[in-house]
């Protein structure tokens, strides 16, 4: 095991925070409102206190103790700006609705891009950010508008709270010209079961071998439990699908993904192998990646040896060790063979 401290515990994998700041902007919605009387009613701390991107008090002495309160603190706030970032090339936009995620996973990319004290953070002007989502549409007809809702964060754990995520599958389910798409490595999923998507929300799995989950992921379920959650968003007729990321190769690396695609094949319908689709991402990291998770996590068995990796030059002048090219045809041989094996129907977007 990689953390004594951060053993898995798939029972504590709902998200309740430790804390809670509210901005006063948002306590003129009725969401805000509803948030602090739930939170302040369950006993939790819940302060008023300035701008959601200025929060101060999260307690901390050392690097992981500051990572390890902020993940559990809740930020409720609104959404100001009025542009919404681009999300190419998988989708047009990023959607703002959430950021961040009380998962403690050692490869997470937010550890680079969120700063010492990721907290997450949930925006309550959710009809103005549709408004915004629906002249982004407008401005692109007579063509179709994607939108990512995961971007920066996984939406599902908050949801129990602010049922933001199910009232936008509803917005983008009455939309002819626009598509949503989000992805999560959590199991709450029920309250969307039966949400009104019309087809028109990709309901994305983020899964791993086993091993992977249970040496670097904390905090989050199961691989069964994950492959469960999707067969229930299947049979609920959403598109499904399934990011594996990141693919890392250690010994018997083969078996471990061949008992994922074994297990996804045993939870999935007919009906909803017919518009499944994969995106496969190899274990990559940066040199600042490396230091971050070397700070939280000291004891990460993660293998970051830039002496067995190739070094890729990035777009912003910073580059990444990938594995060699050796290992990435091997991964890609392997990869397709078990999506033809088991869903020959299928599509592969990408496999990096
Ligand atoms: Fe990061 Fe996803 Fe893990 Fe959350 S679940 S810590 S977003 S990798």
């Amino acid at each position: 095991m990689a953390n004594t401290t951060l053993k898995k515990n798939t029972a504590t994998n709902i998200f309740i925070p430790k804390r809670v700041f509210i901005e006063p902007a948002a306590l003129e919605y009725e969401l805000g409102r509803r948030l602090r009387d739930r939170f302040r009613s369950e006993g939790i701390p819940v302060t008023v206190t300035g701008a959601h991107n200025r929060v101060t008090g999260i307690p901390g002495k050392t690097a992981q103790e500051a990572f390890m309160e902020a993940k559990r603190t809740l930020v409720v706030g609104i959404r100001r700006g009025k542009e919404f970032q681009t999300c190419k090339p998988s989708a047009h936009y990023q959607l703002p609705l959430v950021t961040s995620c009380p998962g403690k996973c050692e490869y997470c990319y937010l550890l680079t891009n969120l700063g010492k004290k990721p907290y997450l953070r949930v925006y309550v002007n959710i009809e103005e950010i549709l408004d915004r989502a629906k002249s982004y549409i407008k401005e692109r007809l007579p063509g179709e508008t994607v939108f990512e809702g995961a971007a920066t964060s996984d939406p599902i754990p908050v949801e129990r709270y602010t049922g933001a995520l199910r009232q936008i599958i509803e917005f983008f389910g009455r939309q002819e010209h626009a598509r949503f798409r989000f992805v999560t490595k959590f199991t709450d999923v029920d309250s969307l079961l039966d949400a009104k998507h019309n087809g028109r929300t990709r309901f994305r799995f983020s899964l791993n071998a086993e091993p992977v989950i249970k040496n670097f992921e904390h905090g989050t379920p199961s691989m069964q439990e994950r492959a469960a959650a999707a067969g229930k968003v299947a049979g609920a007729g959403y598109p499904l699908g399934f990011l594996v990321a990141p693919i890392i190769l250690y010994d018997g690396w083969q078996q471990g993904y061949s008992e994922l695609f074994q297990e996804l094949d045993r939870v999935l319908d007919p009906l909803s192998r017919q518009d499944l689709t994969f995106e496969f991402i190899t274990h990559r990291f940066t040199r600042r990646a490396k230091n971050n998770i070397n700070e939280i996590f000291p004891h990460s068995r993660l293998d970051m040896d830039e002496e067995k990796r190739q070094f890729k030059y990035g777009q912003f002048g910073y580059g990444k060790y990938v594995y060699p090219k050796e290992s990435l045809a091997e991964v890609k041989e392997h990869m397709e063979n078990l999506v033809n094996r088991y869903f020959p129907a299928a599509r592969v977007e990408y496999l990096v």
